[in-house]
């Protein structure tokens, strides 16, 4: 069966149409990429995966493990193995990295029906990814986010994303603002987390990243559809000849 199916998806937001009929579906084990052009839907379609509100969903479905999540809550969905790194990683005062951390695992296991993870568990798992990582111990005792730079904050997404062990990781623009080290570490900890029970979605705007987390399949979205499907070789397509004949397809 596959992990994911997204079944002719139509979204709209304020009245507005951003989706059109977008189709999409995924085997585990698969790196799946999304490219296209600035407008084009990546973000909402992410955003409408892991069941943000503010977008209607007007027609169509969508199915984890054959189930439609459509109706579940953001905290549902995570407990059934979907996660979601976001473009802007928001801040969160107050609140250290590491107990945020804590929080969002054990409200993954609650959902699950397990038991709660011990401390020395927590930290030996939380410790060890985040050297992998090279995020230091200092900075999971600060607020979420708050005063990390650009390449931290990815760091610390792709720590929660090891954390929480998804089924299906949804990356969006993961590689805006990271120079090429940053870039490298945050693209070891993703191919690290490769696993054939898994299945990731890179959206990205640029072939660069692609270099580093070699897809299994491209995707290219145009005005809120998935105009053209292929291997690897179609983000390196794009990137020599642009987005412009896809623009005119979707038309
Ligand atoms: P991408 O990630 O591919 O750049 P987005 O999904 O961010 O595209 O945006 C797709 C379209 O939806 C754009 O035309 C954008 O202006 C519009 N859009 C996105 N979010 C909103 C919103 N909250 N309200 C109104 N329009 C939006
Ligand atoms: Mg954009
Ligand atoms: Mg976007």
């Amino acid at each position: 069966m596959s992990l994911l199916e997204v079944k002719n998806l139509h979204v709209e937001i304020e009245g507005k149409k951003i989706l059109n009929g977008l189709t999409l579906t995924m085997e585990p084990g698969k790196v799946h990429a999304i490219m296209g052009p600035n407008g084009s839907g990546k973000s909402t379609l992410a955003y409408v995966l892991a069941g943000k509100d503010d977008y209607e969903v007007t027609e169509g479905e969508v199915l984890l493990d054959g189930e439609n999540i459509l109706e579940m809550s953001p905290d549902e969905r995570a407990a059934k193995g979907l996660f979601l790194a976001f473009q802007y990683p928001m801040e969160i005062p107050g609140v250290a990295s590491m107990e945020f951390l804590r929080v969002a695992v054990n409200a993954q296991r609650r959902a699950r029906g397990e038991d709660e993870i011990s401390t020395p568990e927590f930290l030996k798992r939380v410790r060890g990814k985040a050297k992998d990582l090279q995020i230091d111990a200092d900075m999971l005792k600060r607020g979420v986010n708050v005063g990390f730079s650009g390449g931290e904050k990815k760091r610390n997404e792709i720590l929660q994303m090891a954390m929480l062990e998804p089924r299906v990781a949804i990356l969006d623009e993961t590689d805006s603002g990271l120079d090429i080290d940053a870039l490298k570490i945050v693209s070891d900890g993703v191919n690290a987390l490769r696993s054939p029970q898994r299945s990731m979605l890179v959206i990205t705007h640029y072939q660069r990243l692609l270099n580093y987390i070699v897809p299994d399949v491209v995707h290219v979205m145009a005005k809120g559809r998935v105009v053209k499907t292929g291997g690897k070789e179609l983000a390196l397509e794009l990137e020599a000849h642009g987005y412009a004949e896809y623009r005119d397809a979707a038309a």
